[in-house]
């Protein structure tokens, strides 16, 4: 494990090598979960990454692009209006203030956390006419102070609440697990996400249709797709080291 990891990020590969590496390792892991690589939407997560790369990541295949600021994805993705299919995911915290930039640009945001924000969500969406707009909820099952997401007895309520508004479809639950040095000491984390995800769609709740999950990144994402990951954000393993 260690080892691939770092050969996959050698600087020393061309993408073009370390992309052919990283569809085959996301086959593979899929195939020990009894799926196929078809099954796993791999979001190339480009923050900090120039859309130069991001046109190059595109015109060799890869069609999901996630971005962690809202600023950031703005500049860049009008710099790319000419990605017919790509698809844009917000994956970091989101201000409600911000919530009018983001929507009609971004097919998911993964980092539904609050009422106040899913409220914005559905006003805006209410304005802009756009039917449903797809959210993960975000979990903080590790209680980290530093890390934004949902305590796991916070979400009963949450999903009543958020299960009331029509313009947002809850698609399935997201967490960033703690730093790590064995991606092995995640694997708890992601199986105990799984678990929550089919709980929940047993409540058969309006609105919240948790199909997905969106767990793993570079370090782990065999791991979690292992658990039962079908949404991966994936920077490192994808662009290289970021150097901010
Ligand atoms: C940066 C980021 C990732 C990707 O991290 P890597 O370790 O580079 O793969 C995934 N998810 C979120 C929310 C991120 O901010």
């Amino acid at each position: 494990m260690q080892g691939n990891q770092a050969q996959i990020n050698d600087e020393l590969y061309t993408d073009e090598e370390r992309w052919a590496e990283l569809r085959t390792r996301v086959a593979q892991a899929a195939s020990r979960s009894q799926r196929s690589a078809d099954d796993i939407t791999v979001i190339a997560v480009s923050k900090t990454v120039s859309a130069t790369r991001v046109r190059q990541a595109y015109l060799s295949g890869w069609q999901n692009f996630g971005e962690n600021r809202v600023q950031e994805l703005v500049g860049k993705q009008d710099e790319l209006v000419e990605l017919p299919g790509a698809t844009w995911h917000l994956i970091g915290q989101l201000q409600s203030n911000k919530v009018k930039d983001v929507l009609g640009r971004v097919s998911y945001i993964h980092s539904l956390d609050r009422l106040s924000l899913a409220i914005a969500i559905q006003e805006r969406a209410e304005n802009m006419s756009i039917a449903r707009m797809k959210c993960f909820i975000e979990m903080n099952l590790a209680g980290e102070t530093s890390k934004a997401g949902l305590a796991p007895n916070q979400l009963p309520d949450f999903l009543r609440q958020v299960s009331l508004l029509p313009r947002l479809e809850i698609v399935g639950l997201m967490t960033i697990p703690p730093l790590v040095s064995n991606p092995e000491e995640s694997r708890a984390l992601f199986r105990r996400l799984a678990e929550m995800r089919d709980q929940i769609r047993e409540m058969n709740l309006p609105n919240v249709t948790m199909n997905h999950l969106s767990m793993g990144m570079s370090a782990d994402f065999e791991i979690a797709i292992e658990e039962g990951a079908d949404f991966i954000r994936v920077g490192t393993a994808i662009f290289g080291r970021r150097t901010i």
